[in-house]
């Protein structure tokens, strides 16, 4: 490592939104605290990610970019320019995962190039565990999910292999008792040549940096940090998007495409807490029949609303055709207001118009709603966002689900459809308030809000866990150069 001058972390996201949204966030709230904080990531990426890191550049934080090309396709399989998981069709997902390990030699070019104090590793690297051992360099893993679903998964290894029969199961020895349904794991839990990899290289990391915050999940992180099975070191770094992403997105706001400032404006005519936020996140596919149940499902509930719907579905005006019913959008306007591709979530969320989030439940959106005190309509897809929807409904208890039992809705296999009605009734009960016991879980959620604001204070609990690592790292240095 570099002998001398500020800490140096290199910080290596998995290339989906995801993951590379809050690593990024993490690599410049590191660099807010002094650290030099270099993100490793494809053509492609950086040049999304060109702008938000010359602006914090430009603002004397020591962020840059290093450019590595994507593996090549005729060793991948995927297409040129498919660098990002949010390009790359469901089915392709395993090649995706399996065209990550190409990145092996330029990234052991680099580490031993730059010798930085620390790696950031996306878990899915994990061979990133035995260079970074070979280097001497500590690995701090990111799962991109929080103490709760980590805990939970390291935990299901006890239930496993299920009986076949098993519709549902609980797991009785977390603090709260977890009802899951075996539909509803993580598609990895069957992938037992990852799964074997990732134990391998956790077990080899330094430890684990984890995008939460102590109160709102205690029993977990607890739990995570000291009884957790392997006994793995771990720091509470987030909510990394209330620390930087927000921020930024306000300094950048006179700079930004015209729908950004659109959803904005609109939502300013609004009454505090009337709408309904509805986003899926970045990888979402859902078929056209779907689309349209939640066209009609919102236009039903009578509730003013913001839909996002992926690019992919919405840039095709055929397709389109196909899902959206007949003058929607002509018959909602001025209630409902249609978002195709990307809408600015951090301060769509932090919008005092908006009172209800409907949410797929990825822990970066489970995060900003819980930052922006927005209570939440669970709607899980794949991956940890079962386990991470009964954090939000039966742990935290700050959202519903939007329906109840486990019907699975899962990418391209969505087996039952949520009809409108469903839609239109969970919508129409608890967006603008519902009784009591919808206006305890909003009130719970601004609570949320408010901690996770003190956590990233000076002194709150975030930012004593970032110094905690940030001297830990520069200990070990110490030590590093003693034994020289
Ligand atoms: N996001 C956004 N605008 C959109 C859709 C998504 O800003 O229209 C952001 C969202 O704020 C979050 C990330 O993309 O930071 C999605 O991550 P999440 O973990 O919620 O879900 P995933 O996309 O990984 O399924």
């Amino acid at each position: 490592a570099s002998s001398t001058g500020p800490l140096h972390m290199l910080f290596f996201p998995l290339m989906s939104p995801g993951h590379m949204i809050p690593m990024v966030d993490m690599a410049r709230l590191f660099a807010t605290r002094g650290v030099r904080s270099t993100i490793v990531t494809t053509p492609v990426n950086a040049a999304n990610l060109g702008r938000t890191v010359d602006a914090s550049a430009a603002r004397g934080l020591p962020l840059s970019l290093h450019v590595i090309p994507f593996p090549d396709p005729a060793a991948t399989g995927l297409a040129p320019g498919q660098e990002n998981l949010s390009a790359v069709p469901t089915a392709h997902f395993n090649t995706f995962v399996m065209a990550l390990f190409h990145f092996q030699p330029p990234l052991a070019a680099l580490l031993r190039d730059l010798r930085p104090d620390a790696l950031v590793s996306d878990s899915l690297f994990p061979w990133t565990a035995a260079l970074a051992l070979e280097l001497g360099i500590p690995r701090l893993i990111f799962h991109g999910a929080g103490a709760f679903p980590l805990f939970v998964l390291s935990n299901l290894v006890n239930y496993l292999p299920l009986d076949p029969s098993t519709d549902s199961f609980t797991m009785n020895d977390l603090p709260h008792p977890i009802r899951l349904h075996r539909n509803g794991l993580p598609e990895l839990v069957d992938n037992f040549f990852m799964l074997k990899l990732l134990g391998e290289a956790e077990a080899k990391s330094y430890g684990v940096v984890v995008n939460t915050f102590y109160d709102m999940e205690p029993s977990y992180v607890d739990y995570y940090k000291n009884k957790n099975h392997q006994g793995i070191k771990a720091w509470c770094v987030g909510p990394v998007s209330l620390l930087c992403r927000a921020a930024e997105e306000r300094a950048k706001r006179g700079e930004t495409p015209a729908e950004r400032d659109r959803v904005l404006s609109w939502l300013d005519s609004k009454p505090a807490g009337s709408v309904v936020y509805v986003c899926f996140g970045s990888l979402c596919h859902f078929s056209g029949p779907q689309l349209k149940e939640i066209a009609l499902g919102l236009e039903a509930s009578g509730k003013a609303f913001v839909w996002v719907v992926r690019r992919e579905a919405a840039e095709d005006a055929a397709a389109e055709a196909e899902w959206m019913p007949d003058g929607f959008e002509k018959g909602v306007e001025g209630r409902g207001l249609v978002v195709r591709g990307w809408a600015p979530q951090v301060e769509v969320l932090g919008h005092a118009a908006v009172g209800w989030f409907v949410t797929h439940c990825g822990w970066n959106s489970l995060q900003e709603s819980v930052c922006a005190g927005v209570p939440m309509i669970t709607w899980p897809l794949f991956h940890e966002q079962f386990i991470n929807e009964a954090l939000v409904v039966d742990v935290m208890g700050v959202g519903v689900r939007m329906w109840e039992g486990f019907r699975r809705n899962r990418l391209e296999e969505e087996k039952v459809l949520v009809r409108a009605e469903e839609v239109a009734a969970v919508v129409g009960r608890v967006v603008g308030g519902g009784g009591e016991e919808v206006e305890a879980m909003a009130r719970k959620a601004r609570e949320y809000g408010e901690a996770a604001g003190k956590a990233v204070e000076e002194g709150g609990a975030t930012y004593e866990d970032v110094t905690a690592l940030i001297q830990e790292l520069e200990a070990k240095r110490k030590e590093g150069q003693k034994e020289k």
